[in-house]
């Protein structure tokens, strides 16, 4: 079943939204050649702690980190480790706060240093497709607009998107009815109403879409070990349209927003 959710409880979601955008706008920043992912998750878990919220992943279903650090061909759900990133690799950074009740989840793929170019442009079709979708998240329109929108613009450049794992609701769990997957036909599945929030994360690959997860029972990397990109928001569908809960808001933007 869909929980809908109120005013107050949209609001309650912007806070955890807003802060789990900035932790990982702070990460963004931090990256570079060198470093290691561990020290992206302890700087991770340093933030959200201090900010008075929790981890969401640390503990979720036995997951023992604060982020999910997922380097190259692993798709999602990769462990951080001593693994010094390079230059040149794509890295995807998937992490969850819940604050006062509530949950916001976001994730990107950052390029380490420089970046080849095919890399490059797997990464900005990943995020154009999540713009995309968001733009579906809509009171009328349904699921599969929202699946059709990633894999209608992937597979026009040639990728392929990941079916084994989907997007989904959120609110006071991370995981909520429905799932999103991000593949699907226009005006097919349910339909989509204001007070739903959704966590919307197309996985794309550069080659075929089929995935394994590694014996450590977690990460996950394409069969055929060719890149894979990440992107997520959590975003509200809204009578104003889909708000994006995890896309930080400029200062100057927060204060407009207070004055009105
Ligand atoms: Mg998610």
């Amino acid at each position: 079943m869909i929980i809908g959710k109120s005013q107050k409880e949209i609001d309650k979601m912007r806070m955890s939204g807003q802060l789990v955008g900035r932790v990982l706008q702070t990460l963004r920043a931090m990256v570079e050649p060198g470093m290691t992912t561990l020290e992206v998750d302890q700087a991770a878990e340093k933030m959200i702690r201090d900010a008075g919220a929790y981890p969401t992943f640390k503990g979720y279903n036995g997951f023992p980190y604060s982020i999910c650090a997922s380097v190259n061909e692993q798709v999602v759900h990769g462990f951080p480790s001593d693994y010094e990133l390079q230059e040149g690799d794509i890295f995807s950074i998937d992490v969850g706060v819940t604050l006062d009740g509530f949950v916001g989840d976001t994730a990107a793929t950052i390029p380490v240093g420089k970046v080849s170019e095919d890399r490059l442009k797997l990464v900005r079709v990943t995020e154009e497709c999540l713009q995309r979708a968001i733009e579906q998240c809509r009171a009328g329109n349904h699921l599969g607009d929202i699946g059709w929108a990633v894999q209608s613009h992937a597979e026009a450049h040639g990728y392929s998107v990941v079916r084994d794992y989907v997007g989904h609701g959120i609110g006071r769990r991370m995981h909520e009815d429905p799932q999103i997957p991000n593949y699907g036909k226009p005006g097919k599945g349910a339909k989509i109403k204001n007070g739903y929030v959704f966590a919307v994360e197309p996985m794309i690959n550069i080659g075929q879409h089929q995935t394994k997860t590694l014996k450590d029972g977690w990460t996950v990397v394409t069969i055929d070990a060719q890149p894979s990109a990440h992107a997520e928001h959590t975003i509200a569908i809204t009578e104003e349209g889909p708000e994006v809960l995890t896309l930080v808001r400029e200062a100057a933007e927060e204060k407009l927003v207070s004055a009105a």
